[in-house]
């Protein structure tokens, strides 16, 4: 095309296609909910303008906001087309193509080891799926601001821009046209593709339309149209006009055949392939688990095998309504914490009265909780206000409250119906114990347990309610996991303080001097190995009345009738090595200790100070 400008493919992208377009991968279907997904997209992004801005939809068939898709056997093309935001020229550079987005190089590693091509969308790259089925692929979009463009591309490493002059105008939109590799001819069966449209967009909130044939019987239809004429063209300017235009042409052929009462004639039309009632908005008692599941595959985009860890979905009433879905995904995705400090981006996405506004709204869920996925549909927002005046919505701190109450709760309730929590009270009866149950809750707490102590940190009001879901190993957890009020629970009833102690990993503290005496005497000691628990300890300090002692640190008490004696007999000793060691700024005291058995001495460390391990831990983070 003589207009065409050409460009290549961002390194990374190139790399991806050439990935894609060379897989054996089986699971070629999965283009089609990736493109169904961007259409949806598109349509939230002009629905979300057209709040504030009227006229941003324009007008007659533009502000159908719907999905269409057609298929052409002769020529081997699927084009799935949306009456979305669309793309301006600059938008289509950049986004089918020179610009990856951040993940594509985690993914594109990902590929060449797993090769399960099923997590693309959740790496923001789900578009080049195309190339799963297509070799050359047309994606024609008009945007409100610039005329309407082609982007075209064989996957050959380049892609080309030209102004459409030959295409009929989209009027608003994009259309994205696959031609199909020989092998792949199956996406042109209608019913393949129905039943994948139903497969995976059962949840996509816009109509989705087949332009799909139907036999029928001749004769019947003849007699259909004489009685139904004038209905027929009173209505026509309700739908499709090239609808209306095949139906015609089918009209003139059969006037030249003779009937016969068995002639069968296809006709098309528009058939709707979804049902739009957002599952949120139905009674939670009437949705079933596979539904929740589904849900969630779409909402996540997260295709993989296993199912969420775990849902809740509620309906808050009161002064400030909403309706929300939550998910814990079945694994932490891979940059959680990576970018934990730098990012604020919550996973919930925010609808009001069913219009989505955004899901990049972090006053929705703190931080620590940005690992759960789900949305918030709330009546009581207002719609026609920017993101900017809603994000200081008063409600939105009543919304924030009861999510975070809600999550919690669906936390604590994966560790009460697991039967390997010892705990549970359940446990003791076989039939109730429930397999699919069993072992979730230290499932959840390997993936997502840094977050719960970061929300113990970060969070003061929900402290305790998070500190119940702590989760660790002691000295008589049997390399098993414990918690704190297991721990409680086994207390010896002399003891005041909950024992623990801090280090690198388990095995350097069983060898611990500080624990020998502890052990002896049959008191258990909580093992805190990730560097996070040093921080968790300096805002945990007390549960259920009950204080935290590090074992390393000043302040130890535990019940030793003959400290007393000892401390008598050994004063001068003592007084003399706190003379002898006072030239050294570094020790503070010298005294007799409850906590030893074989080691003759030990060093510990003042109660407001360091731990060691703390010591360790900053200076291996300066390094
Ligand atoms: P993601 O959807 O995760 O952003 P994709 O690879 O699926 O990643 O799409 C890349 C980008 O291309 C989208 O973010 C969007 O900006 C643009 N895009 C794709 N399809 C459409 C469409 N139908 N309408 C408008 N923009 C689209
Ligand atoms: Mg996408």
């Amino acid at each position: 095309r003589s207009n065409a400008e050409k460009f290549e493919f961002q390194a990374e992208v190139s790399r991806l296609m050439d990935i894609i377009i060379n897989s054996l991968y089986s699971n070629k279907d999965i283009f089609l909910r990736e493109l169904i997904s961007n259409a949806s997209d598109a349509l939230d992004k002009i629905r979300f303008l057209s709040l504030t801005d009227k006229e941003v939809l324009g007008e007659g068939d533009n502000t159908k906001l719907e999905i269409q898709i057609k298929l052409d056997k002769e020529k081997k093309l699927i084009s799935i087309r949306d009456r979305g935001i669309g793309m301006t020229k600059e938008d289509l550079i950049k986004n089918l193509g020179t610009i990856a987005k951040s993940g594509t190089s985690a993914f594109v590693e990902k590929m060449q080891t797993s090769g399960d091509l099923n997590l693309i969308g959740q790496f923001g790259v789900g578009f080049y799926s195309v190339y799963l089925v297509a070799d050359y692929v047309e994606v024609i979009s008009k945007h409100n601001d610039d005329k309407q463009y082609v982007w075209e591309s064989k996957a050959d490493g380049a892609f080309a821009i030209s102004e459409d002059t030959w295409n009929e105008p989209l009027g608003r939109g994009t259309e994205i046209r696959l031609h199909l590799r020989d092998e792949a001819g199956e996406y042109l069966e209608q019913s393949k593709l129905k039943d994948l449209v139903k497969k995976y967009s059962e949840f996509i909130n816009f109509p989705i339309h087949l332009w799909a044939s139907k036999e029928i019987d001749a004769e019947a239809r003849a007699d259909d149209d004489e009685s139904s004429d004038e209905e027929e063209t009173s209505e026509s300017s309700s739908s499709e006009e090239e609808g209306e235009s095949e139906t015609s042409e089918d009209d003139e052929d059969k006037e030249e055949k003779p009937k016969t009462k068995k002639v069968k004639e296809t006709i098309y039309e528009w058939e709707l392939l979804n049902d739009v009632k957002a599952i949120w908005l139905r009674n939670p008692k009437e949705v079933t688990d596979e539904e929740y599941t589904k849900f969630y595959n779409a909402l996540a985009k997260d295709f993989g095998e296993d199912k969420p860890m775990a849902s809740s979905h509620f309906n808050a009433e009161g002064d400030v309504e909403f309706k929300a879905v939550l998910f814990i995904p079945p694994r932490a995705p891979h940059d959680l914490y990576e970018s934990y400090y730098n990012s604020n981006k919550s996973n919930l996405r925010l609808y009001v009265r069913r219009v989505f506004i955004s899901d990049e709204f972090d006053e929705l869920l703190p931080k620590y909780l940005s690992f759960l996925k789900g949305l918030v549909d709330s009546d009581t927002l207002p719609l026609n206000v920017s993101r900017e005046m809603l994000q200081q919505h008063s409600s939105l701190k009543t919304i924030k409250k009861k999510l975070i109450r809600k999550a919690l709760d669906m936390i604590r309730k994966i560790a009460d119906e697991d039967p390997d929590e010892v705990n549970n009270d359940k446990k003791d009866t076989e039939d109730s114990i429930d397999n699919e149950k069993k072992g979730q809750y230290t499932k959840f707490w390997n993936e997502f347990g840094k977050s719960i102590k970061l929300g113990i940190i970060e969070d003061a009001t929900n402290r305790n309610r998070l500190a119940k879901l702590l989760r660790f190993e002691s000295t008589k957890s049997d390399g098993k996991l414990t918690s704190l009020d297991q721990y409680i629970s086994r207390m010896k009833s002399e003891q005041k303080d909950i024992f623990y102690i801090t280090g690198p990993n388990k095995e350097q503290l069983e060898k611990s001097p500080f624990l020998e005496r502890l052990k002896k005497k049959g008191y258990e000691v909580i093992f805190f190995t990730d560097p996070v628990d040093e921080y968790l300890m300096q805002y945990l300090m007390d549960y259920e009345d009950k204080k935290f002692q590090n074992v390393s640190k000043e302040g130890l008490k535990i019940k030793d009738s003959k400290v007393k004696e000892l401390k008598e007999s050994f004063k001068e000793l003592t007084k003399w090595w706190k003379g002898a060691l006072a030239a050294s700024e570094n020790v503070d005291d010298v005294k007799i200790s409850n906590r030893l058995d074989n080691t003759p001495c030990v060093v510990v460390t003042s109660k407001y100070g360091w731990s060691a391990n703390m010591e360790r831990i900053m200076q291996s983070q300066t390094l």
